[in-house]
């Protein structure tokens, strides 16, 4: 299209000076007829893309011109003109999305990269109690000012969502997980998780209270059961007194475990202090080292540990000595070979963000299936063994919670050589 375009440029200038040489020609002067005829051809020009000026800004008719300028005019109209659909088109998506986004009961809420508030919701009002329009535009921790908040948006962290108190309203629970988009946005979804905490809170007080009943009456009758050890019984009944009282005392430490792990749910960190590392370690290598498996009394652990004297921690001393002995009692349990004592190490090492804390065995490792699970409530590897070791199931659970409360995670590598289970203590932490 536009070669035809083109060919009628070319023929109307190529007519004009045409007719112009002759003219000239014929009046004796063929190089003024020639000049006249390229004035003409530029007036006409002119006059054209003049129109199409006019035409673009809007203050005029299209060009009526059937070369170049008129193509130039054409194709121009029709961009405009599906340009325009387009934008309709997305402004009707624009404003489908919109009002998907007011119409959610979750909050949602965009901030820019310096934190100011570009958009909100309506269901952001009712949750965190923001305006809609005089709030537009501030910053985001002006507004919740929840100091749980302030804290997680200034840390930068956001892989694990945070859950805080409404700031404008008492005995509402809300959720927010921040994920970046863009160059630099956040978008915040805020929902509110008010009933799941109180049905939490529930579960945990239940596990708490009905623990803490049992405690009394178990040990009354692991007490007994104790004593009629000692008397002197017919064999059958001695060894059903025997297998009672081991039954027994498995009931008391599972409901020893189940009271710790509801403790370690409720508490936060407000009682964290500095302590020296290595004189807990010790004590929990020390304590241990007299530990043997049950069923195998004379095979006690070789412990080794390596930690420097100078080390403190900012934490709580109780939860990390409960991480370490379930750990090294763990690694005495399971990480050794059939009738031989378990080899464990100990490490304590600088690392770059922090401090590591390692407990390693050389026993039969744990296979990879397992590994993503071993933190759950009550998850044991295989039953069957496992009951007979004396093992709740509750232990690697206490020890996430605990190393949560510190900012850490536990780590587990294990193969048919040896597990490893470690972690970092944040070096703000360490000192
Ligand atoms: P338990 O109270 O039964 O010991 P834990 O939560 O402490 O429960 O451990 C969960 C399971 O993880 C154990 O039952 C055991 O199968 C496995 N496990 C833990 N530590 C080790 C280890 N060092 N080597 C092999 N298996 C282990």
């Amino acid at each position: 299209m536009h070669q035809v375009a083109w060919q009628r440029e070319l023929f109307r200038i190529a007519v004009i000076l045409g007719a112009g040489l002759a003219a000239g020609t014929s009046f004796g002067f063929p190089l003024w007829g020639l000049l006249a005829g390229l004035v003409v051809s530029q007036v006409i020009m002119l006059r054209n893309l003049g129109a199409l000026y006019r035409w673009s800004h809007k203050a005029g008719p299209a060009p009526q011109d059937n070369g170049l300028v008129g193509y130039s005019a054409d194709t121009m109209f029709r961009r405009e003109r599906d340009l325009n659909r387009t934008v309709k088109i997305q402004r009707r998506q624009l404003k489908r999305i919109s009002q998907g986004i007011e119409s959610l009961q979750d909050g949602v809420l965009i901030i820019d990269g310096s934190g100011y508030i570009t958009t909100f919701n309506r269901a952001v009002c009712h949750l965190l109690g923001l305006r809609t329009e005089s709030d537009m535009g501030q910053h985001i921790t002006n507004l919740i000012r929840a100091p749980k908040f302030t804290k997680y948006f200034d840390k930068g962290d956001y892989s694990q969502p945070l859950e805080f108190d409404a700031p404008h309203k008492s005995n509402m629970v809300v959720q927010a997980q921040i994920t970046g988009f863009g160059l630099d946005q956040k978008v915040i979804i805020v929902r509110d998780v008010t009933e799941r905490q109180r049905v939490e809170t529930m579960r945990q007080n239940f596990i708490a209270d009905v623990s803490h009943e049992l405690r009394t009456p178990l040990t009354v009758i692991s007490g007994y059961l104790e004593m009629m050890q000692d008397l002197d019984l017919p064999s059958p009944v001695a060894r059903a007194v025997g297998q009672m009282h081991g039954q027994s005392g498995r009931m008391r430490s599972l409901v020893d475990d189940l009271l710790h792990l509801s403790k370690l749910e409720s508490d936060s960190e407000m009682n964290h202090q500095w302590f020296s590392l290595f004189p807990l370690c010790s004590a929990v290598v020390d304590q241990l080292r007299a530990y043997a498996p049950a069923g195998d009394e004379n095979l006690t652990a070789k412990i080794s540990l390596h930690c420097e004297r100078d080390i403190s921690l900012l934490g709580s001393e109780d939860e990390l000595n409960s991480v370490l002995t379930n750990l090294i009692t763990n690694a005495i349990k399971y990480g050794r070979k059939p009738d031989q004592p378990a080899i464990i190490d100990v490490r304590v090492v600088q690392v770059n963000n922090g401090l590591e804390i390692s407990v390693s065995d050389k026993g039969p490792g744990i296979p990879a299936q397992h590994l993503a699970n071993l933190t759950e409530r009550f998850y044991r590897v295989d039953d069957s063994r496992e009951s007979t070791l004396g093992g709740s199931g509750l232990g690697l659970s206490i020890v996430k919670f605990a190393l949560d409360h510190h900012g850490a995670e536990l780590r587990i590598q294990s193969s048919p050589l040896g597990s490893r289970f470690s972690f970092v203590i944040p070096s703000e932490r360490v000192q």
